[in-house]
């Protein structure tokens, strides 16, 4: 395993692990996991492996849990396990591609299936050799049904849409590379990762580039198939390629191009037309496109002209010509038989990797003379025939009869038209888009080794900073864990955001040249729902507005308080009243009261009240009804219609804290220990002779104490007024008391109180909070007697 050093615990880990393509071109899919949402990349099968062999290792990851698959694009490496994946696993997430993709994909996937059962076991007709059990049975991934099913199933998305699914959301930008071909900006819990797929970034004659998205992500998935080669330059490969083609058709021979049938094949037919155009000495040479399925896929092609470049886009137009995809020297051709193979031509067939079909038959027949020549356009995958001509062999084997070597003397030449990144443009995607992680798939270990080395030198000045840039490069099956730092962002919405927004911003005008973020701490703000993000610091936006600025943000030293809402991620910060408004619960309160009954005047309970809580609200005092609000929690309503019997008091209070219950808890305990106190009686006898520095309305009077002569009276009242409140408290659940002491059992908890020390021995720290608070309470309302309240 390979783990990010900076990795946090287990749920904030990021999980990145390779099904394929990792440390190799072929079989691209791999697993993102974060807060329990997967998200599987690609699903290709390895060109240069057959049958079973091909599949990444669907094996090792229960693809139940895969919430969506998404597809970058049509290449087989890329999509052809695909219908194996939805047809014949246990998946049952979502699956996305592009519509091109999609239009493409179904055409593109059925020749794959007829390929296949043809040549039984795709083009690996080494690994079937090589292991019996991956003949016949196996060779057969998918039925043209399954085809057909999944075809149905897969969904679309337009570029630079967002699609979200159970929380993740994701945008397809442009990539380059083929028709159809997206990135995927992913973001899943605030974490944001872009895949490239396989992408380009030079313009050619029909695609547009990749495109930088705009926001940065934190990690970035990117292909390494070139490592750290520069490419020719465009203009000159170009040249090069037609000079070698018009020289060869000159000396009489024939070229065969090898291609994947669909993509790089359209560009360079779009190369090869412009040049015949220009040539008229050409024009009588017959160029064959030799592929039913590019026949097909014509159509898609002249559909999707509209997501293509400016140069096509124009021509689509301009109404010159109907479509640049409608050719004029070249001839798109079924079979190998409408070939007429009596001279200087040009093939360009598929498949590009040699392995079996028209290319194959057609180098097999030409590579004897020399006059003829094989270009290499492609990214020539290990175990291919494509690879193997390129070390230029003496002789190839036959495809029909292996035993049969066949001499090579015709000219191979490799001008890569592969449309993806080199170094440099890898390198400037990579500065552009700006992660901290990267993760390289996509590539063989030497040029991705090689690439891994010159990112971290490029960076490595940042090293042990924060922007710090760390590169990951994973095998197959290789578990890589990435720490995500607790960063949570919550969005303020509704009404907190009108009223208290207005202040940040306020805030942040002031500090104009600075970043536009706020960071706000909630506090006890998230009572009412799902609190696990509580602790976390929050940064507040505004409605809707992204994150502009990276990690940056000020402290404003303003905080917001709201209900925090967590759904799928997400997390808004609202007033209570917004709460139906912006999620779909709803709010309802408990309320308790307790109701008593004391012999006491109104003024000797505020009085009692004002030396626990100092001033107290008075909300209501009329004839029959006296009312009080403590703390804006508690409110205290007295019946003065029965004096007599006693007043009828009524405490009433919402269970929406812990704060409310317990203060209604101390209010309950005051209100009891009022009748009985001796601060009462001296204050409703009015016997005292001196007074206090008390302040009350009815005595007026302000005066020095005496404290010495209280003081043992004092302990002995501390001990009646702790044991009063005790027995309020407890009850029966009081199992001892006597001057000493006390000792409360609830249910197998047990307190020992020592009066004289005021110690509590419990081993239940709620039961013993409860009993020291208590304690305490007795003390302070004994305070009164005393100026100086340290002693207590
Ligand atoms: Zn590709």
């Amino acid at each position: 395993m390979t783990t990010d050093n900076a990795a946090a615990e287990d749920s904030d880990n990021f999980r990145f692990f390779g099904l394929g393509g990792c440390n190799e071109v072929g079989r691209s899919c791999h697993i993102i996991e974060y807060k329990n949402k997967v998200i599987m990349l690609d699903s290709g099968v390895h060109p240069g492996l057959g049958g079973m062999n091909s599949l990444p290792f669907f094996d090792e990851y229960d693809l139940s849990k895969v919430d969506i698959l998404l597809i970058s694009h049509f290449h087989l490496d890329h999509a052809a396990s695909l219908p194996y994946v939805m047809q014949q696993t246990n998946f049952k997430g979502r699956v996305f591609m592009t519509h091109a993709t999609k239009a493409i994909y179904r055409w593109l996937l059925s020749d794959f299936v007829r390929v296949t059962t043809l040549f039984g076991g795709g083009d690996g007709d080494k690994q079937a050799d090589e292991s019996p059990n991956n003949n016949a049975a196996s060779a057969n991934l998918y039925t043209d049904e399954d085809l057909m099913m999944s075809f149905e199933k897969i969904e679309t998305i337009d570029y630079h849409s967002t699609i979200e699914v159970e929380g993740i959301r994701f945008t397809a930008y442009h990539a380059g590379h083929v028709l159809g071909a997206c990135m995927y900006f992913i973001e899943i819990g605030g974490v944001k990762v872009l895949f490239t797929g396989d992408y380009s970034r030079e313009e050619d004659r029909h695609l547009k580039v990749a495109e930088v998205p705009p926001t940065r992500p934190d990690i970035l998935i990117t292909e390494s198939t070139f490592g750290t080669a520069t490419h020719e330059p465009r203009l000159e490969k170009e040249t090069r390629m037609m000079k070698n083609i018009h020289s060869t058709i000159l000396k009489g021979g024939r070229v065969l191009m090898p291609v994947f049938a669909l993509g790089r094949a359209q560009e360079l037919l779009l190369i090869l037309e412009e040049y015949w155009s220009l040539n008229e000495d050409l024009q009588n040479v017959s160029i064959y496109y030799a592929s039913d399925l590019a026949r097909k896929c014509m159509a898609v092609y002249q559909t999707y002209t509209s997501i293509m470049n400016e140069k096509i886009r124009l021509s689509a137009t301009s109404g010159e010509k109907t479509n640049p995809f409608q050719f004029k020297f070249i001839k798109s051709i079924r079979s190998i038989d409408k070939i007429q193979d009596i001279g200087p031509c040009v093939v360009v067939a598929s498949p590009g990797m040699l392995q079996s079909g028209v290319s194959r038959t057609l180098l097999e027949r030409w590579a004897p003379d020399p006059k003829n020549a094989v270009i290499m356009t492609g990214y020539a995958v290990e175990g291919t025939m494509a690879k193997e001509i390129l070390a230029e062999p003496h002789t190839i084997p036959s495809i029909v009869n292996p035993e049969v070597a066949i001499p090579r003397r015709l000219s191979v030449d490799e001008i890569s038209f592969a449309a993806h990144v080199d170094f440099q443009q890898n390198a400037g995607f990579i500065e552009e888009v700006s992660p901290k992680k990267i993760i390289l798939v996509h590539g063989d270990s030497n040029p991705m080794g090689r690439l891994k080395s010159a990112l971290l030198s490029r960076y490595s000045s940042r090293k042990g900073t924060e922007e710090e840039v760390k590169v990951f490069n994973p095998r197959n099956c290789e578990d890589l864990l990435i720490g995500i730092k607790g960063a949570k962002f919550a969005k303020v919405v509704g009404l907190l955001a009108e009223s208290e927004i207005g202040l940040v911003r306020e805030f942040l005008e002031k500090k104009e040249n600075e970043s536009k973020i706020t960071e706000v701490k909630d506090e006890d703000a998230m009572e009412e729902v799902k609190t696990e993000e509580a602790e976390n610091e929050l940064q507040a936006k505004d409605n809707g507005a992204q994150v502009t600025q990276d990690d940056k943000f000020i402290s404003s030293g303003i905080v917001l308080s709201g209900v925090l809402i967590s759904k799928d991620f997400d997390m808004n910060l609202l007033q209570l009243e917004d709460l139906q408004e912006y999620t779909q619960l709803t709010t309802s309160f408990v309320k308790s009261n307790i109701r008593l009954k004391i012999q006491a005047s109104v003024s000797l309970i505020l009085w009692h009240l004002e030396q626990m809580f100092g001033h107290i609200n008075v909300v209501m005092d009329e004839e029959e009804l006296w009312e009080c609000l403590i703390m804006d929690m508690i409110l205290v309503s007295v019946d003065k219609s029965t004096p007599a019997t006693g007043l009828n008091i009524n405490v009433e209070w919402i269970n929406n804290n812990a704060m409310a219950d317990s203060l209604a808890d101390s209010i309950v305990a005051i209100l009891y220990s009022v009748d009985s106190s001796p601060a009462s009686v001296k204050l409703t006898s009015k016997t005292h002779t001196h007074s206090h520095i008390v302040k009350k309305e009815d005595s007026g009077e302000v005066a020095t104490e005496d404290k010495k002569g209280h003081q043992l009276s004092d302990i002995s009242s501390r001990i009646h007024r702790i044991s009063t409140l005790l027995k309020a408290q407890f009850g029966d659940a009081i199992t001892q008391l006597d001057k000493k002491g006390a000792v409360v059992k609830i249910g197998k908890a047990e307190a020992e109180i020592d009066f004289t020390s005021l110690q509590v021995k419990c081993p239940s720290r709620v039961l013993k909070d409860r009993v020291e608070n208590i304690l305490k309470r007795g003390c302070k309302l004994s305070a009164p007697f005393s100026t100086n309240q340290k002693e207590i």
